[in-house]
């Protein structure tokens, strides 16, 4: 076996991948607790940006609690919203 090969070989590479993903995750997760914005509700909404964290939590408010999504996109709404995100 060439030594080398096996030394830069993909497990580690593959490991660092995982790692750094992870972190990525841990660092960039946002979450909001629907119940913070008023709702009787344990729901925890996660997204990885304010985006896909408004996003997901106007799908939830839709399907869950019969807001329409001009309910949520205001700017008043939007603001409650972020407001109350927090960092994981
Ligand atoms: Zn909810």
């Amino acid at each position: 076996m060439n030594r080398h090969q096996f030394l830069t070989g993909t497990i580690p590479l593959n490991l660092l991948d995982k790692f750094k993903s992870n972190e990525l995750i841990l660092i960039h997760m946002l979450t909001l607790a629907c119940r913070d914005v008023g709702q009787n509700c344990d729901c925890i909404v996660q997204g990885e940006t304010e985006e896909v964290l408004m996003k997901n939590a106007a799908e939830h408010a839709v399907k869950d609690h019969g807001y329409t999504e001009e309910d949520i996109m205001t700017p008043e709404m939007k603001d409650r919203i972020k407001s109350h995100i927090r960092k994981s």
